[in-house]
């Protein structure tokens, strides 16, 4: 059975290709033709998710799954969050999202934070939601080029190292999206999807 992935972000695509070996269940937006931006209105990650997969589910009649992800620091009551994504403008510049974050962050000791993803997953008409944290802390400044959107600023905790000084392999043993998405695996195995 095929499933495709609601995104447009190549490096989620790379990370759960990487989770599922050869299997070849899964079909990205672009392998089918589709560039167009996805709504993400809701006022909540999983309002986020559910969209983005309805959305597809809607206009391709085909079983899909999307993701949202936040990043939630502790000293600013939760943000950037749902608005990860525009914390710094519409533009969805992750340079200047970051800046942002160290710009609020000045002179603040509680340096906590986590990522949360939140993933929407639609089969015959049913919906699910699966759901991956870390916890870590936000760095003074940006370190390491790997990557994508916050990685240089985060540090999840027992590590030494930033995502984005970490391999994908790394990042893929303890990352948000990779325990969402473990779930996800995991669920499509035993119900024999995959
Ligand atoms: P979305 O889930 O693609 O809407 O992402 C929301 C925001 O979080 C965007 O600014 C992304 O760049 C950022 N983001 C999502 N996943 C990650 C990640 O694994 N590491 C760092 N930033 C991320």
């Amino acid at each position: 059975m095929n499933f495709v992935f609601a995104t447009k972000n190549k490096h989620k695509i790379l990370e759960i290709n990487s989770l599922l070996g050869n299997d070849k269940a899964v079909k990205s937006l672009s392998e089918l033709g589709i560039e167009e931006e996805l709504p993400e209105t809701g006022r909540t990650l999983e309002e986020n998710a559910l969209q983005k997969a309805r959305y597809i589910y809607k206009q391709l009649g085909i079983n899909c799954f999307a993701d949202d992800t936040g990043l939630e620091i502790e000293a600013l009551n939760g943000a950037p969050g749902v608005f990860s994504a525009r914390y710094a403008g519409s533009d969805k510049n992750s340079k200047k999202n970051m800046q942002k974050v160290l710009l609020e962050l000045k002179n603040t000791q509680n340096r906590k934070a986590r990522f949360r993803t939140i993933i929407a997953l639609i089969f015959d008409n049913k919906e699910m939601l699966f759901e991956g944290t870390v916890n870590g802390v936000i760095l003074e400044e940006p370190r390491g080029l790997s990557g994508f959107g916050y990685d240089p600023i985060f540090q999840p905790d027992g590590y030494d190292l930033s995502f984005a000084e970490m391999s994908m392999a790394e990042k893929n043993k303890m990352s948000h999206r990779a325990f969402a998405l473990q779930q996800l695996v995991d669920f499509m195995r035993i119900s024999k999807f995959i």
